[in-house]
């Protein structure tokens, strides 16, 4: 399904450009007139915040790129040359069962964001909680930069690389302590430590699934940003909303846009910034 609109979305591109549906309208112009609108669509945006008490925010890998983390599943992200399996089934639960080193050579090769910091919109949604209107974060990011920044309600429906358990005794260990290992990290029990981290295969945490929905039934206000909302079943919470206010912030379109009462195509970190 969203192979398909990204498809159409080009196809359409590539339409506008070659037919010229409305050629009295130089490119410069279109140009000045998609800057207004999306001056309009922020203004607007600041209005239903302003309004509202019972926001959501509910982000993908868009919102930690601006922290200079790469997004594992875009193009330019993760994927390179570097490992001989592509990071799916690198990160997949069979794969760490059958090959340990070679996933611990990924995993802390890859997603070591300690070294990382938030950024202005992991920033602005802190205000948010701080002023009472925001009522929860609920990420697929697993690089815990919502809890640096000082966010208290943050639901990782896919985990954090900041917790850490032992397989066999369960004694939590901290990500340095994992990230800093030599080869397999392991317990003093001789166990392995796995991080807290939802592999593919492996089911989401039942807690944070039921609180994540009971905040999205809940709110007035949804915003979603910086994901395409491909990944299931995370992306599918989003139909328990029941407001009018859906708010959709992503650079690119995504196959959800019909749904939304709002969309931005726009950087989170713009549109975060004007709040
Ligand atoms: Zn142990």
């Amino acid at each position: 399904m969203w192979i398909n609109t990204k498809k159409t979305v080009d196809n359409f591109k590539g339409n506008t450009v070659k037919t010229a549906i409305k050629p009295k309208i130089t490119r410069i112009e279109m140009k000045l007139m998609s800057d207004e609108k999306l001056e309009d669509k922020i203004k607007e945006f600041k209005e239903i915040i302003d309004n509202s008490n019972n926001i959501v925010f509910f982000g993908g890998a868009g919102v930690s790129t601006e922290s200079g983390i790469p997004d594992f599943r875009s193009k330019d992200g993760l994927y390179n040359q570097k490992y001989k399996y592509p990071p799916e089934e690198i990160l997949s639960h069979t794969f760490f069962v059958n090959n340990p080193e070679e996933f611990f050579k990924f995993y802390k090769d890859k997603m070591n964001s300690l070294k990382y910091e938030p950024n202005i919109t992991h920033k602005k949604i802190v205000e948010l909680e701080k002023e009472g209107k925001l009522k929860a974060v609920i990420t697929q990011n697993i690089d815990g930069l919502h809890q640096k920044a000082g966010s208290k309600v943050v639901y990782e429906l896919h985990g954090s690389v900041l917790r850490n358990h032992c397989m066999k005794c369960k004694k939590s260990y901290s990500a340095e302590y994992v990230f800093n290992s030599e080869g397999i990290p392991k317990c003093e029990c001789g166990g392995i430590i796995k991080p807290d981290v939802v592999l593919y295969e492996e089911g989401l945490d039942d807690y944070v699934v039921e609180n994540s929905i009971k905040a999205i039934k809940n709110a007035d206000v949804l915003i979603i940003g910086g994901t395409s909302l491909t990944v299931y079943p995370a992306s599918s919470l989003i139909y328990y909303y029941k407001g009018n206010k859906l708010v959709l912030i992503n650079r690119d379109k995504t196959g959800m846009d019909n749904m939304a009462n709002l969309v931005i195509n726009d950087s989170l970190g713009n549109v975060f910034r004007s709040l």
